[in-house]
């Protein structure tokens, strides 16, 4: 089986919108209409010392305490007591599939709301960094050499600080929207693409680059939010079918070269152009593709 992490607590915040709500829309979708293979499980929190590995400790007690109120809602919404919560549970979800990936190969976590966030505050609806945090556990847990691979419609500007100068981590950024933009240095990579037809060769190109790199573990912020119909970073032409392809193409790079993969949903908005089912349809895609991969990399372990 492959794991999925998800709990009640990763909704727990009281702002409602997609980012906050998502996860519980997956899970739900997942009990009523399940993908054979997948085990939904709930995660450990993370620890106050894990988030200090990326956080800095002011940041980290204004989310717990609401207090100074400007940072604990840096992140772009209101602060309650819930939001404490849901990050440390969604955060816990990820460094959880981390590790389920380096044991079984695929893993996931329902978590979204991470490539932005920085060292010092949180971003663009993001509370805490867990695609930084995701990678250093792996570092953490034997992993030599992690690829940090973010392909949400938006830049990971958040990401980058969060790791810059770390050699072991190698970082690439598949982007169609200029928001939380950077200039990328190597082992960082940002390629904005304007086209939707360009859009899978420039994946491919980028996987092409490290081909031969020996990669422990994939962290992959399979953001949906490049489906032309979302309203935040969605790019004319980019159907569900593109996004599906992306996932397989993905999933099946990694196992081929049996490089565990740990994936969260990251960014995908409903709107007048995107409803919730067709959202969740997006997410799931995600889910499917990861299980099948899983699939192969049981059955090429014999
Ligand atoms: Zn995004």
């Amino acid at each position: 089986m492959m794991q999925v992490f998800y709990g009640p607590a990763y909704v727990g915040a009281g702002h409602v919108f997609d980012t906050t709500r998502k996860s519980q829309w997956v899970a739900e979708s997942l009990t009523a209409d399940p993908i054979a293979g997948v085990q939904v499980c709930a995660p450990e929190p993370v620890t106050e010392t894990m988030l200090a590995q990326v956080h800095d400790a002011r940041y980290i007690e204004a989310m717990r305490t609401g207090v100074p109120r400007d940072l604990a809602e840096s992140q772009g919404f209101r602060w309650d007591s819930g939001i404490w919560d849901a990050a440390i549970a969604s955060t816990g979800g990820v460094l959880a599939a981390v590790r389920a990936a380096l044991t079984d190969g695929v893993a996931g976590s329902l978590s979204s709301g991470l490539h932005h966030a920085l060292p010092k505050e949180g971003r663009g609806f993001c509370t805490f960094n867990g695609l930084a945090l995701g990678a250093l556990h792996a570092l953490d847990r034997g992993a030599r050499r992690v690829l940090i691979l973010d392909v949400d419609a938006h830049c990971g500007g958040g990401t980058y600080v969060c790791i810059r100068g770390n050699s072991a981590i190698t970082h690439f950024d598949l982007a169609v929207h200029p928001y939380d933009r950077y200039l990328a240095r190597t082992p960082h990579r940002l390629v904005l693409v304007d086209r939707a037809d360009r859009y899978l060769g420039e994946l491919r190109r980028l996987l092409a680059s490290v081909e031969h790199d020996p990669f422990d573990c994939c962290v992959y912020n399979a953001g949906m939010d490049p489906f032309e119909g979302c309203r935040e970073g969605g790019l004319p032409g980019i159907t569900a079918d593109i996004l599906a392809e992306r996932e397989r193409l993905v999933f099946q790079w990694c196992t081929e070269r049996h490089v565990p993969i740990a994936f969260v949903l990251a960014g995908g908005y409903t709107g007048s152009t995107c409803t919730l089912e067709q959202l969740i349809a997006l997410h799931r895609s995600t889910i499917t593709a990861a299980v099948s991969a899983g699939r192969r990399w049981l059955l090429h372990r014999g």
